[in-house]
């Protein structure tokens, strides 16, 4: 039999215990408050920045139906599954039961927003020279 302390009088107890016998709290509710946290920013964000057309952050983060459309439908093509990235790297983001994140960290969001900006600014950039390219073809 191994034992543990009580979380609220830290009394020596069995780790099986359902309740502590000297304070008599139920130590289950202990355990439902600390699954109950929120899931933290940083793997939420890893998740939707290299599996969000997937919908992986929404698994991750309880929203399972949202997950499930994300999934069928390419994360909305992309888009949902972006505009979710952003959300994430701004801290609006919400899981299924409506909470933040926790531990959110600005400095991250917002360098890797920044940096999730690169391609779509080399593909705009490609296209515009292209469209130049074009047009003086055309001018001749
Ligand atoms: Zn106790």
């Amino acid at each position: 039999m191994t034992t543990t302390n009580c979380p609220y009088c830290g009394a020596e107890i069995d780790s099986d215990a359902q309740r502590c016998y000297v304070c008599k709290k139920w130590l289950t509710d202990k355990t439902n408050v600390l699954e109950d946290k929120p899931q933290e920013f940083l793997p939420t964000l890893l998740f939707s920045y290299f599996l969000g057309v997937f919908g992986v952050h929404r698994f991750f983060t309880e929203s399972i139906a949202i997950g499930v459309t994300q999934l069928l439908t390419f994360g909305g093509c992309g888009i949902w599954a972006y505009i979710d990235f952003i959300l994430i790297c701004f801290n609006k983001y919400r899981d299924g039961q409506g909470r933040l994140l926790s531990n959110y960290n600005p400095n991250i969001g917002i360098t890797v927003f920044v940096i999730s900006l690169i391609p779509l600014v080399l593909i705009l950039f490609m296209i515009f020279i292209m469209t130049l390219a074009i047009l003086a073809a055309s001018t001749k």
